[in-house]
């Protein structure tokens, strides 16, 4: 019998180990498992050469448990070992500096383990004692047992094992018994080794499938192969839209399918859609920072043996061939879409608004795919129709370009509320784009950047003349004084919106239009949206709604309510316009002459004087504006209109309202 001491450095890692591993300890049936398919797969692809001559036989892998010895064993029929290999490949264990690396990655089993080969190792981290039988497959080999109780320390010596293979046999320790219930054991060989190549039998039957649909060639695979794939891996959804099926060999190998689910305009980012194998052993499902994040509402499987098997995921992200393959992916799933978008361009718009969310993510947060995307990326106008950017600016070109030679693309976000400014659009012929997605704001900031001379407008933005301003803006055409008395009308009526601003404006729209259009500023408008989703932009979420009320001065309304209310006030009002304009002259001058001096009293007591005589004035003027205003139903009533127009108007004001209009009718 050989005794030895086991290649590592410090006194006693296997405690070490026990101790911080423990909550990621199920992974030793994945690390055991995966030796056996090894050395299975090495058996036949040393059979195939020639340099195996023997039967193969039943290679399955067997993983049992014997409750009474508080045994699990699993065993396979691969290559086996000699007792050379025993101790090249299980004593000599490459490990230097465990103690601090074990201090660095004590929260993830993972990142130690694979990270540093101990695979077989992890055995400990739920056994009092291993034990290795083995015979390997070279003739007049010798059968081998090892044996370690978790020190350092180990035997070897020859056993009557006859079988050629390896037995590890594993006596669970007391905290770990968990590992020696079937279903327990039924659910981690389900979660890792669900499509593992070779067959693995546990408790009389087998557990995975050993040729995973991604494993064979797309031409050999149908529609509802995929389809019935996709129900396997995520059973209880509804049918994906398509799919990628992934296949490279250079500069690395990579395989997989990728499933595009339907999401609609729920942006609920699950991040455990794919899962990631590693020569079909499963790795992991959190797949954060190995694909693009875009790529995260995706679903499916991707296989590769250049992703590091057992690293943390700190360290897969900064690996650079899982950069190469986010990248390649991302390539991939770009080309793919334009490939569909080209092939069947009807199947691509049905397709469109349950993909729309995914393409705009992805222009998004990814530069290159961004770029890709442009070619593809669909707009889509009231009426349903659907564009390509490039086909959408030749149709709106010659209308839609302002002044400064921008061309402006007007969109709606509720085609409903705003149907009226649609209409308003369309009759003068503009094109309006539906842009009700949950990242459609951003993604009009981006086109906004990425498309030369581009500017978009919501339809209620401004007036229908207003959205792309040509230059020829028509003036109101009414005096100084006239329109501060219609502002005063205006304004006395309005009502007091919680959250809400007004400002009241004049255009001369066309007689036929509305009396009164509320609008709402483009700009401020996206701040608050932008702010509503974004966490430090908690200023402009709090500041009130504002709205512009455009009053139509052509509108025979609004003409007639300032004709009449000249007619009632002139006289009135008419001497303290004078003495408003008078006095401000007055403290023009007066200002003129203080100007860098110090005041004298007297010129203070002057200014004083004039300022309140103005507010005085102006107050009196106001007072008899709205006076009036309030005894002229027809102002509420149009603004009112207007507002409901918007959807803004509710409760109480609603109510009065509809007795106000019950009374004039
Ligand atoms: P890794 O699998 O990462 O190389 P392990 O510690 O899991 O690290 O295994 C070390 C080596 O021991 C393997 O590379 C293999 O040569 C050998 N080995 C482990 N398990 C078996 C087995 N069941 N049959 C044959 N050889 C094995």
């Amino acid at each position: 019998m050989k005794k030895g001491q086991i290649g590592v450095t410090t006194e006693n890692i296997f405690p070490v180990i026990k101790k911080f591993l423990y909550s990621d300890n199920e992974i030793f049936l994945r690390e055991l498992v995966s030796n056996a398919i090894d050395a299975t797969q090495k058996l036949k692809t040393l059979s195939s050469f020639g340099e195996f001559k023997g039967e193969l036989g039943d290679m399955r892998v067997e993983v049992k448990i014997d409750k009474e010895a508080g045994t699990l064993t699993v065993t396979d029929h691969g290559i086996g070992m000699t007792a050379e290999d025993v101790d090249k490949y299980i004593n000599q264990i490459a490990f230097s500096g465990a103690e601090e690396f074990v201090n660095k990655f004590k929260d993830n089993a993972n990142a130690i383990i694979g990270h540093f080969g101990l695979g077989f190792y992890s055995a400990f981290m739920v056994s009092k004692k291993v034990v290795i039988r083995s015979l390997s497959y070279k003739e007049g080999a010798e059968a081998v047992k090892w044996e370690c109780d978790g020190s350092p320390e180990y035997t070897m010596e020859p056993c009557d094992k006859t079988t050629r293979g390896t037995e590890v046999i594993l006596y669970i320790d007391d905290e770990s018994k968990e590992y020696l219930e079937q279903p327990r054991i039924d659910f981690l060989l389900k979660k890792y080794c669900r499509f593992l190549p070779v067959p693995v039998e546990t408790d009389g039957k087998v557990i995975n499938s050993t040729e995973p649909m991604w494993t064979k060639k797309p031409a050999e695979l149908t529609d509802d192969d995929y389809r019935k794939f996709y129900r396997e891996l995520y059973p209880g959804q509804e049918d994906p839209l398509f799919w990628i099926h992934l296949n490279v060999d250079y500069p690395f190998t990579l395989t997989g399918i990728l499933y595009f689910p339907k999401i609609k305009n729920n942006l609920d980012i699950r991040k455990d859609r794919i899962q990631l194998y590693s020569n079909q052993v499963f790795v992991t499902d959190s797949v954060e920072g190995v694909v693009p994040e875009f790529m995260m509402l995706l679903q499916g499987v991707i296989d590769s043996p250049d992703i590091p098997l057992n690293v943390s995921r700190s360290y897969l992200q900064s690996d650079t061939a899982v950069k190469k393959i986010s990248s390649y992916i991302t390539k991939k799933v770009a080309s793919r879409l334009s490939d569909l978008f080209k092939a069947d361009r009807k199947e691509f718009e049905q397709k469109w608004d349950d993909i729309k969310i995914f393409i705009e993510y992805g222009m998004l947060t990814d530069e290159k795919f961004c770029d890709a995307a442009l070619k593809f990326v669909l707009v889509k106008d009231t009426e349903g129709k659907y564009f390509t950017l490039d086909e959408y600016r030749q149709l709106i070109e010659a209308e839609q370009t302002d002044a400064e030679g921008n061309v402006v693309y007007i969109y709606a976000t509720d085609p409903v509320a705003q149907y009226s400014y649609i209409k308003a659009a369309n009759d003068k012929g503009y094109n309006v784009l539906v842009m009700d997605g949950q990242l459609d704001g951003h993604f009009i900031s981006m086109l906004e950047q990425k498309l030369d001379k581009t500017r978009f407008v919501r339809v209620d933005a401004d007036s229908v003349s207003n959205l792309v301003p040509k230059g020829d803006k028509k003036d109101t055409n009414l005096s100084a004084d006239q329109l501060s008395m219609l502002t005063i009308l205006f304004h006395s009526q309005l009502p007091q919106l919680e959250k809400a601003d007004f400002l009241v404006s004049f255009e001369a729209l066309d007689p036929s239009a509305d009396p009164i259009l509320i609008t709402q500023n483009e700009y401020m408008r996206r701040m608050k949206d932008m702010a509503a989703t974004q966490p430090g932009m908690a200023f402009y979420a709090e500041l009130p709604d504002s709205y512009n009320l455009i009053v139509n001065t052509q509108q025979p309304l609004v003409a007639k309510l300032l004709d009449e209310a000249e007619k009632a006030l002139d006289e009135k009002v008419a001497p303290l316009r004078q003495t408003i304009t008078d006095d401000n002259t007055r403290l023009a001058d007066l200002r003129k002459e203080i100007k860098d001096n110090k005041p004298t009293d007297e010129q203070k007591s002057s200014e004083n004087a004039l300022v309140s005589s103005i507010d005085k004035a102006r107050a009196e003027q106001e007072q008899i504006v709205s006076g009036f205003a309030a005894d002229k139903p027809v102002i509420k009533q149009m603004i009112d209109l207007a507002l409901l127009a918007n959807g803004l108007l509710r409760g109480k004001e609603l109510s009065e309202f509809i007795s106000r209009s019950v009374k004039m009718l």
